[in-house]
């Protein structure tokens, strides 16, 4: 008799073969559901409200998947293909999990038919290579000789982005400001120097553009609204002190057995604040901020010197006004003299002023570094922060213009004409990789199916007319959407940066050929030193 092997521990589940392959598409099949309605500019949104009962309202892929804590470990691919494609190039989110799902439910077929994994691998990295070589022949250059013509490219992409999403009626306004905030940076083009704050209440028209650092007034004592609140060419002290008086109460215990000395404490106590309050103002300062806490005896300090302090500044903003601004983030000021110039910042204007019911510290014409921050208007909080979400994204989209400028058509123009690039291809190879080939073509029309579906239309129709037009060479004929039709779009001017679609298109690829290649998932139980639950319920525990 064989001995019996046993190789893993009792309670492990492991399943395996070709029945786990298609089970893991299933369970892609079942995210893609999830999204499928979100893409384009007919898109729904989702509201997704969490364990914790904060609601949130989303049209971006990633967000969405991200907020549904999907547990199974093959479909967990597609939220991290969204979450790659969102930090890579910020838009496209639902395209890429879209087209990895369409090309694995179209390859499902011959894995059924018990094909071998390899093989329709090697055929969809073969067409891979092929599309996305395809996308960098077509995608046309824009010249950016012509600063004019360059911005226009580039708000075009823009509101691309922003016609899928709620502020689609307002797409014109916000492209404007979102190509402003990118070209005021410098060459590198740093994400983290655009700042996006969030005033609710108010119109979304009212939100605005500022060349510079702007955050919220912090929380201040007494003696602030004395203060000056606007200043030319000011000397800004950015520290890491704080400027209270508890402090050094806080940081030791002290035994003292009468009141003579006890006064002594407090003295000292006061003196010590008052050193660091001196030479600040010694050195010239008119503008105090600190990470940490600013008491009232300092603010009232300030007030009475004719400087302007703000405690507690969230650590970004201060990090952002000192690249801004120059000058260091200081510690002490024990060295601190009028000479000590490359310790602090400076800039054009600094003023507090209002915006809705909240009072803003805005620092502007600042030397040193690029920057610019985007205040933003708007109803409910739900709204603003997908506002915020959606500039993100469209942030992200001139960004990558303005590094590589050549742009395709979108609208399903782009991938249907990937569609029939490939499907003629397929037609010169042999044998089984013609049907694969062909397969992952087909997976490119859930594009415009999608737009169509989502905008109500007749998809079976529209899709017909399109392969009519690109068998006829039209290649950017996609979805019109505004007149159930199909149009020019790279007439229409419906423009997306061509690293997104080359991007989702490796992106998606990939992550379809990841879920092909597993065909055995093991589950490990729970280490045996817990109680299982069968043996909590017994009390054996
Ligand atoms: P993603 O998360 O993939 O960016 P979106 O919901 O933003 O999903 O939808 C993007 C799709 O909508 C792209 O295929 C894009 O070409 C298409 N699209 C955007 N604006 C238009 C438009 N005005 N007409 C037709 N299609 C559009
Ligand atoms: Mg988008």
């Amino acid at each position: 008799m064989q001995p019996m092997i046993i190789i893993l521990k009792e309670g492990t589940d492991s399943s395996q073969g070709k029945s786990q392959i298609i089970s893991n598409i299933s369970a892609c099949q079942a995210v893609a559901e999830a999204i499928r309605t979100t893409l384009g500019p007919r898109g729904m949104d989702k509201l997704i409200v969490d364990n914790r009962g904060k609601a949130t309202i989303s049209n971006d892929g990633a967000t969405i998947l991200k907020l549904l804590e999907i547990i199974h470990p093959a479909a967990r691919t597609l939220v991290d293909i969204a979450k790659s494609q969102d930090a890579e190039v910020g838009d496209g989110t639902t395209s890429v999990v879209l087209l990895t799902v369409e090309i694995l439910k179209n390859t499902k077929t011959f894995i059924e038919d018990g094909m071998h994994p390899t093989i329709i691998i090697r055929a969809i990295r073969k067409a891979t290579a092929l599309a996305t070589k395809k996308v960098k022949e077509i995608a046309v250059y824009v010249k950016s000789d012509d600063a004019k013509e360059h911005r226009a490219l580039l708000e075009k992409c823009a509101q691309t982005t922003l016609s899928s999403k709620l502020i689609a009626r307002q797409r014109e306004f916000f492209s404007k400001m979102v190509v402003d905030a990118v070209l005021m940076l410098d060459e590198l083009l740093p994400l983290n120097m655009i700042g996006i704050k969030k005033v609710t209440g108010g119109s979304l028209e009212e939100s605005r553009i500022v060349d510079g650092v702007a955050f919220k007034k912090t929380f201040s004592y007494a003696g602030f609204e004395m203060q000056h609140k606007k200043f030319l060419k000011p000397k800004i002290a950015l520290l890491n002190i704080e400027l209270e008086l508890k402090a050094e109460r806080d940081n030791a215990e002290i035994r003292l057995d009468n009141v003579a000395e006890y006064q002594k404490i407090v003295d000292a106590e006061w003196s010590i604040l008052y050193d660091k309050l001196e030479k600040l103002h010694a050195a010239g300062v008119n503008v105090v901020l600190s990470k940490l806490p600013i008491g009232d005896v300092a603010t009232q300090y300030f007030a009475d010197r004719d400087m302007f302090c703000a405690g507690r500044v969230q650590e970004d903003d201060l990090k952002r006004t000192q690249k801004a601004c120059g000058g260091a983030i200081i510690t002490t000021v024990e060295n601190l003299n009028e000479q000590s110039q490359q310790v602090m910042g400076t800039c054009e204007i600094f003023e507090e002023s209002q915006i809705g019911s909240e009072r803003y510290n805005f620092f502007t014409g600042c030397p040193k570094a690029k920057t610019a921050t985007m205040i933003l208007r708007g109803g409910a909080e739900q709204f603003i922060d997908e506002v915020e979400r959606s500039l993100h994204d469209a942030i992200m989209i001139v960004r990558r213009a303005v590094k590589n400028d050549s742009i395709v058509a979108g609208g399903g123009a782009i991938e249907m004409a990937l569609s029939r690039t490939l499907r003629d291809y397929s037609r010169t190879v042999p044998g089984k990789e013609q049907l694969i080939i062909a397969a992952y073509a087909k997976a490119f029309e859930v594009i415009p199916r999608q737009l169509c579906e989502n905008a109500g239309f007749d998809a079976t129709n529209i899709l017909n007319k399109l392969r009519q037009k690109h068998a006829e060479n039209h290649m950017w004929f996609g979805v019109d959407i505004m007149h159930e039709d199909v149009s020019d779009n790279f007439t229409a001017a419906v423009w997306e940066p061509a690293v997104v679609k080359i991007n989702a298109i490796t992106a998606a690829s990939e992550a379809a050929c990841l879920i092909l290649s597993v065909d055995e998932t093991i589950k490990v139980p729970k280490s045996s030193a817990e109680p299982s639950n069968a043996a909590k319920a017994m009390n054996m525990a």
